[in-house]
């Protein structure tokens, strides 16, 4: 029985957060996976590690000296080395690390110098085998991971004792290497743990979970114990991140849980996040909205009997490249929901190319009202549930907040309401009342 136990940024941040990693990683012998960041603030005032390399890389790539950066990151590994009394000698590793850069590496290369050179530090420090993620985390040639990844982990993982994988990086189909997008060892560590089979993934970060909601709008938000990958697709989608996006699909093919801890509190359970729960009395497991998106309302009599209008209409979006969220439609009437990320590029705003194109399918009127926020209440089974929207809708009217589009979702596990932005907390609050 492994599990693999994934270290975030703030958790090996410094030698005291790592003398707390060492404690959970030995407290428990089925960990013998273990998967860092690299360095991340030890205080708000801090910089990331991987933010100081991404800094690195940049001032190499105009010419100019990486000395002053070098430096602050060197210290930031020496210190904890020297914090930890570790008999490691760091400094090669440090100084192939640097003049590759100054040299022109890659910014893939720089940045997963972070995890790379912490990977060494934590496996000193747990007498730990490293394995360079290089190694073992490969790349195909359109990006996606290779699924030998997966074999080779096995293979290399088998013997007796633990191993440090770090997180964030791996191998490209051309031999180079190659990193995840930002926040990437989560993936690390869910590949890790689909590859050795874990019985759970351990992502250990600075907070005991996610929460119903976000607690800057209900600060008595209860701690979501179970979710299932699902839910928490359908809540990360709004915004509600933890954990990267990416993280889940490994391991949900292979059904294996993702347990949210907290290095700084490991008495708390935290959130697992599984295939299937029992909703038992918790129908909603949370609640999530955001601001910034425009709906475009193309009003046609009859246009349910046109053939192919609808393609028209997203044709118009597909060709100025905008994606859009929702499209909920009506006997006559058709809106397009697009986040404003999409319709604002560069400063540059593509709202009146899609009104000219639109116009010119001929409807009886088209309006673009922006300043809409969108809030999805997500539980399983939730549209089973005789009178769950009967008590969302009524929460909502009590609370005053107008209703502008309804979603109900193929899913069935979340229903997505279009308020007015001014109401986006009014509208969450009501909503825990209601189902909390
Ligand atoms: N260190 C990387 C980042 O800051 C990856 C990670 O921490 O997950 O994005």
């Amino acid at each position: 029985m492994v599990s693999v136990a994934k270290f975030g940024g703030t958790s090996v941040a410094t030698a005291a957060q790592l003398l707390k990693v060492k404690a959970i990683v030995e407290a428990d012998p089925a960990r013998r996976l273990v998967v860092p960041s690299a360095p991340g603030k030890a205080d708000a005032k801090d910089t990331k590690v991987t933010d100081l390399l991404y800094l690195c890389h940049e001032l190499a790539s105009k010419g100019q000296d990486i000395g002053v950066v070098w430096g602050k990151i060197e210290k930031r590994f020496l210190d904890i080395v020297r914090d930890l009394g570790l008999a490691l000698d760091l400094k090669p590793t440090l100084d192939e690390a640097r003049d590759r850069i100054a040299g022109g590496a890659s910014a893939d290369y720089a940045a997963s110098r972070g995890e790379a050179i912490h990977g060494v530090v934590v496996a000193a420090l747990l007498g730990a085998t490293y394995i360079d993620a290089a190694e073992v985390i490969f790349f195909d040639r359109s990006g996606r991971l290779d699924p030998k990844t997966y074999s080779t982990i096995k293979a290399r993982c088998a013997g007796p004792g633990r191993f440090v994988i770090p997180g964030f990086y791996g191998q490209a189909a051309d031999g180079q290497v190659k990193t995840f997008s930002r926040g990437g060892s989560d993936v690390t560590g869910a590949v890790v743990a689909n590859g050795v089979d874990a019985v759970v993934y351990e992502n250990w970060t600075d907070v005991s979970g996610f929460l119903m909601t976000d607690p800057r709008v209900v600060a008595e938000a209860k701690p979501i114990t179970e979710i299932t990958y699902r839910e928490l697709r359908e809540l990360s989608y709004m915004g509600a991140s933890v954990l990267h996006e990416e993280a889940v699909f490994p391991v949900r093919e292979k059904s294996i849980p993702i347990n949210i801890r907290n290095t700084n509190r490991p008495e708390d359970a935290g959130t697992r996040i599984m295939a299937t729960r029992d909703p038992g009395h918790q129908v909603v497991v949370g609640i999530a909205g955001t601001k910034g998106f425009t709906v475009f309302t193309i009003e046609k009599a009859m246009m349910n009997n046109e053939v192919g209008f609808g393609r028209r209409v997203l044709d118009v979006f597909e060709r100025l490249g905008v994606s859009y969220e929702h499209t909920p439609t009506g006997i006559d009437t058709m809106s397009v929901v697009v986040s404003d990320k999409q319709l604002q590029v560069g400063g540059v705003s593509k709202n009146e190319q899609i009104l000219e194109d639109l116009g010119s399918l001929r409807p009886d009127s088209i309006t673009a009202a922006p300043g809409m926020a969108l809030v999805a209440t997500v539980g399983l089974g939730m549209n089973h549930a005789i009178g769950t929207a009967a008590r969302l809708f009524s929460a909502l009217a009590k609370a005053r907040v107008n209703v502008r589009m309804i979603d109900q979702g193929s899913s069935e596990q979340n229903l997505i309401v279009g308020i007015e932005e001014a109401d986006l907390a009014t509208a969450i609050r009501a909503i825990y009342n209601e189902f909390a």
